[in-house]
């Protein structure tokens, strides 16, 4: 197959009219060449910090701390999730995986609570058991906790954090088992940051309130770090700094916890952009390759020999016509209602029409 427009190539997005051709889920070549389509061709989104769990609780909780909302093992986000049966919060992340892909994510890092049994529950909506629509394609990286058997079933262990628990043991063992560890840290405040940062982590999310020692051991190491900035704001926790986090390593952006923020990439984007005022190419690289490194993935840019994940906007809707710069437009102003096309793997998932 293959996709016509502006084709915004690589890890820069350098808008190139032509096309893309894809075979076998994979980018094979990108032609540049006059053609008659005012689509514009990105890489799909990688989403790199979500709890889709918790879509049984939207909107639940206003006005709570964030530990009284999110802290294990008794804020309102747990104890909901509890009293919710399985085929319930089966159906309920299914729903978050259509719209994620609707919203162009092709990629998401789940931070998934309640051990195998959680896990399974995500991979059963994922294949869509008993929800009434089919099997999702969008791919689901899946950080498992709670016990050291999840690693079993889960791509990853993702720690809720250092002053939880002693993280030790499981650490070593993500490792010997080859899987990634990824903790949160530095959320409510910095207590926490150095003890997770000892851990040695593959990724850090959060880092709200890194101050200058953490930023130098960053320097040092070289620890990426997601940042979920919509997410702080709602639990009242701060912003990341997340100009002096890119100064010294990979940020990629995730949406968290499905409870408190819609998981719309182009939202976290428009929002991170306008904060930080960082260039909108850095934000999109935050939205979709420095995600991919995190997890170890090969796609996230358009070019050859990268999974062909990708995402088809209308460069003529109302909202993107007459952009004097693409990349911008993108990032700070584009939605769910411009998007076209979005491919997955090399295979259309969403389609529209009109
Ligand atoms: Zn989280």
């Amino acid at each position: 197959m293959h996709l016509e427009g502006t084709v915004l190539v690589g890890p820069d997005f350098e808008p190139v009219e032509g096309r893309v051709v894809v075979a076998d889920g994979e980018i094979v070549r990108i032609e540049q060449e006059s053609v008659e389509s005012d689509e514009v061709i990105l890489p799909a989104f990688v989403n790199a910090h979500t709890h889709i769990g918790d879509s049984i609780a939207k909107e639940a909780g206003e006005g709570l701390s964030l530990d009284e909302l999110v802290a294990p093992p008794d804020g309102l986000k747990h104890r909901l999730l509890r009293a919710a049966d399985h085929g319930e919060k089966v159906a309920a992340m299914a729903r978050t995986l259509r719209y994620m892909e609707s919203t162009g994510t092709g990629t998401f890092l789940e931070f998934r609570e309640g051990g195998v049994d959680g896990v399974s529950a995500l991979r059963d909506a994922l294949a869509g058991e008993g929800v009434g629509f089919g099997e999702r394609a969008i791919e689901g990286v899946v950080f498992g906790r709670d016990d050291s058997d999840v690693l079993s079933v889960a791509d990853g262990y993702g720690a809720s954090g250092a002053r939880d628990a002693d993280f030790d043991a499981v650490r070593a063992a993500t490792r010997e088992a080859g899987k990634l560890f990824g903790i949160h840290a530095g959320e409510r405040d910095a207590d926490d940051i150095n003890a997770a940062m000892d851990l040695d982590p593959d990724f850090l999310v959060h880092m709200v309130h890194a101050e200058g020692i953490h930023l130098e051991r960053l320097d040092d190491r070289g620890t990426p770090v997601v940042v979920c900035p919509r997410s702080n704001l709602v639990t009242n926790v701060g912003v990341p700094p997340i100009r002096e986090l890119a100064e010294r390593t990979t940020v990629a952006l995730g949406t968290d916890n499905v409870m408190t923020d819609s998981p719309s990439m182009f939202r976290e984007m428009e929002f991170a952009a306008k904060l930080s005022d960082l260039p909108a190419r850095e934000i999109l690289r935050m939205a979709t390759v420095n995600g991919a490194e995190i997890a170890g993935l090969n796609r996230g840019a358009i070019e050859p020999g990268a999974d062909a994940d990708l995402l088809v906007l209308d460069g003529d809707s109302d909202n993107l016509a007459g952009a004097r710069d693409l990349v911008r437009a993108v990032v700070r102003r584009a939605g769910h209602a411009d998007v076209s096309r979005v491919v997955t793997g090399g295979e259309p998932v969403v389609q529209r029409d009109d």
